[in-house]
């Protein structure tokens, strides 16, 4: 059991996601941008973030490089889209732990999960 903040603009994927991972016995919070991700994670430590690349406000890898420059040992997953790999590249050079190229299954994000608390 972990507390996993889940970071993406679209509403129905932060449902989704949270739905799956509560049903699996995690707490999650959720933000919609990089911006409010900082702020959550700064207020409430989640064990594993969840982050979208692509939002308003503040993109996942900006919101990845800051969340690292306060705490090194984040543990930080992105979701990525096909065509990103450049993003993906420079996320793991970034210190993210793993990625999920979406649309994914829920096994798939689990594993992910699981891997980094376990
Ligand atoms: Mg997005």
């Amino acid at each position: 059991m972990a507390k996993i903040l889940v970071v993406d603009d679209a509403q129905f994927l932060r449902l989704r996601i949270s739905k799956m991972l509560n049903q699996s016995g995690h707490d999650t919070l959720e933000a919609e941008n990089g911006k409010r991700a900082i702020e959550l994670y700064q207020s409430d430590h989640p064990d594993v973030v969840l982050m979208d690349v692509t939002m308003p406000e503040m993109d996942g890898l900006d919101a990845l490089k800051h969340i690292r420059t306060f705490d090194a040992n984040a543990r930080v997953v992105m979701l990525t889209a096909l065509g990103q790999e450049s993003v993906v590249l420079e996320a793991i050079r970034a210190g993210a732990k793993d990625f999920v190229v979406k649309p994914f299954e829920a096994s798939r994000v689990l594993s992910a999960i699981n891997k980094i608390i376990g």
